[in-house]
């Protein structure tokens, strides 16, 4: 078809997995994270700090999130609970990309078109 909407088409059709996949059964043994998630959600609060008139409930903030993540490298890490961070260098990262830049533009975003109720 030549008018597919990308939504409509992934929900129509399941997603084909690797038959190898299905012998995973149990998900607890999934230990991998996006730590990407934490360092920005982190940052959230010092950008929203220095941008006047932008709401900061829970939904802007996963709005900016959302936005920011999908703009960033996602950085999957093996985990186990606890030791998350130790073999991470947080600066490597912010050198990669302008974090901080990239947060301040959602969260102008999330200031212009807030989804909020009331
Ligand atoms: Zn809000």
């Amino acid at each position: 078809m030549a008018n597919e909407n990308p939504a409509n088409t992934t929900a129509e059709q399941p997603i084909a997995l690797n038959p190898k996949l299905t012998t995973i059964t149990d998900v607890s043994d999934l230990n991998v994270k996006n730590i990407m998630v934490e360092i920005v959600w982190e940052k959230i609060d010092s950008v929203l700090s220095h941008v006047e008139g932008c709401c900061n409930c829970t939904k802007c903030r996963n709005d900016i999130l959302a936005i920011v993540l999908n703009n960033i490298p996602s950085k999957y890490v093996a985990t186990k609970q606890g030791e998350l961070f130790s073999r991470i260098n947080l600066s490597d990262i912010q050198n990669d990309i302008n974090l901080s830049a990239i947060i301040t533009s959602a969260v102008m975003y999330v200031k212009d078109h807030p989804r909020h109720e009331g």
